[in-house]
């Protein structure tokens, strides 16, 4: 089976990927996981946040600056041509590993959140009509959340959420009686931050195109799990963030179908995304520069390239099957602590586990638990919905990468019954 997300990666991880993995000879290549914390060796578990970086990403990112730094797209001098290059590169690197079809169907972000606010500007305030209606699911990020308020409350339009189960799954039969000729999209989480649930995308996209509805896909948690193929999928618009998958912040990548890309107005005015402009009237450039306004954070681009590079070095199959069995391991050992409640608890699941204890508020977990180097995250994971459906304020959330061990699960576990102790 193609392990593409959303398929059932973590009921069927493949075993021979396996085969010569070596996490501890990847951890070399992170610096920020020598650092000590409080006098503890870094345990870091909080991925879903933000990814380490590795050697290669910090070298491209210096090599661009001492060697290559200049403007794109503006210069006939060397080092102008040099930095286009690196860039227009990386936007074919991009369009490889999501298996699009066309590189002018790579916007490069800010990040997931501009990916996102860019379609909900551009798409939705050109589509959207009073009464139509938005479907988004009860496990989004507020940044799939906000936007469609946003353009909603100004289009007097309706967003409408699709409910999870207490495992924290979706409920495709809801989904399905929602989706109407009111429908104008869909946007939906491809794996929850809060939660790890993966969702059935494919179905949901096909569901969608039943109807003639397009579908956006939040795929800021994916990317850097298991591989994605925006074809197979079908989805027309995808959006991650580079520092979520080992590369820099500040950018991203959204994906869109040319067609729909064509036909939606630019999000911003500016330099490059114009090819004529007078006072009386601006000819607009072609895709994917009509979306691409002002000097772009060319280093992140560069580093975001050498990313992908690293990720796809040591496979994205691999780390899907690794992960699986990581996330297995710690289930199995946090399920075992007593007061301890799992948060999300789907079938197929991507490396987070969320959880509360009896009697500990989040906060302090997070706290005592850096105190012995373990870094989690506590609080509401930026999915305030998620939380009220589960009754909590808050949680602990460990996440998981590749470069993540067995040992890292067992001091996680440690570093718990040491909070327990200490609320005793
Ligand atoms: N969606 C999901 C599922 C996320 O986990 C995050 C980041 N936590 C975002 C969107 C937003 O990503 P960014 O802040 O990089 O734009």
């Amino acid at each position: 089976m193609k392990p593409v997300v959303g398929q059932r990666i973590a009921e069927e991880p493949c075993q021979e990927c396996l085969v010569g993995f070596g996490p501890e000879k990847i951890r070399q290549d992170f610096p920020a996981l020598r650092v000590t914390v409080h006098g503890k060796p870094l345990v870091y578990l909080d991925n879903a946040a933000t990814t380490q970086k590795p050697q290669a990403v910090l070298d491209a990112v210096v090599r661009y600056y001492t060697q290559e730094n200049s403007n794109v797209h503006r210069g006939v001098h060397f080092l102008s041509q040099v930095a286009t290059q690196a860039y227009d590169g990386a936007r074919t690197r991009v369009r490889r590993f999501l298996n699009a079809a066309h590189d002018h169907e790579i916007v490069f972000t800010r990040g997931t959140t501009d990916g996102i606010n860019l379609v909900a500007q551009s798409y939705g305030r050109k589509y959207l009509r009073a009464g139509d209606e938005v479907i988004v699911t009860a496990m989004e990020h507020h940044s799939n959340i906000v936007p469609w308020q946003m353009i909603c409350d100004e289009k007097r339009a309706n967003l409408k959420v699709v409910p999870i189960t207490d495992a924290g799954e979706l409920r495709l039969d809801e989904y399905e009686r929602m989706l109407s000729d009111r429908t104008r999209l869909v946007a939906a989480v491809h794996v929850s931050n809060a939660l790890g649930t993966v969702n059935p995308v494919r179905e949901m996209i096909a569901l969608a195109h039943a109807r003639g509805v397009p579908v956006l896909v939040d795929g800021a948690q994916s990317v850097s799990h298991a591989p994605v193929d925006v074809q197979a999928l079908d989805c027309d618009f995808y959006a991650f963030s580079g520092h979520k998958l080992f590369g820099p912040t500040g950018i991203g990548v959204l994906y869109g179908k040319a067609e729909l890309l064509e036909a939606m107005p630019p999000y911003q005015g500016g330099g490059d995304m114009i090819s004529a402009v007078t006072f009386e009237k601006t000819l607009y450039n072609t895709l994917p520069y009509k979306f691409e306004a002002g000097t772009p954070h060319i280093a992140g681009v560069v580093g975001l390239a050498a990313a992908i590079e690293y990720v796809e070095r040591i496979g994205r199959k691999q780390i899907a099957a690794y992960e699986a069995d990581l996330l297995a391991y710690g289930t199995e050992l946090l399920s075992a602590i007593p007061g301890l409640r799992l948060i999300g608890t789907a079938k197929d699941k991507a490396g987070v586990l969320s959880f509360v204890m009896d009697g500990i508020h989040a906060h302090d977990i997070g706290t005592i638990l850096d105190m012995e180097g373990v870094a989690v995250r506590a609080g509401h994971h930026c999915a305030m919905p998620v939380m009220k459906r589960f009754g909590v304020p808050a949680t602990a959330r460990a996440s998981v990468a590749f470069y993540n061990t067995r040992a890292d699960m067992d001091a996680l576990a440690k570093a718990i019954h040491k909070a327990i102790e200490v609320f005793a």
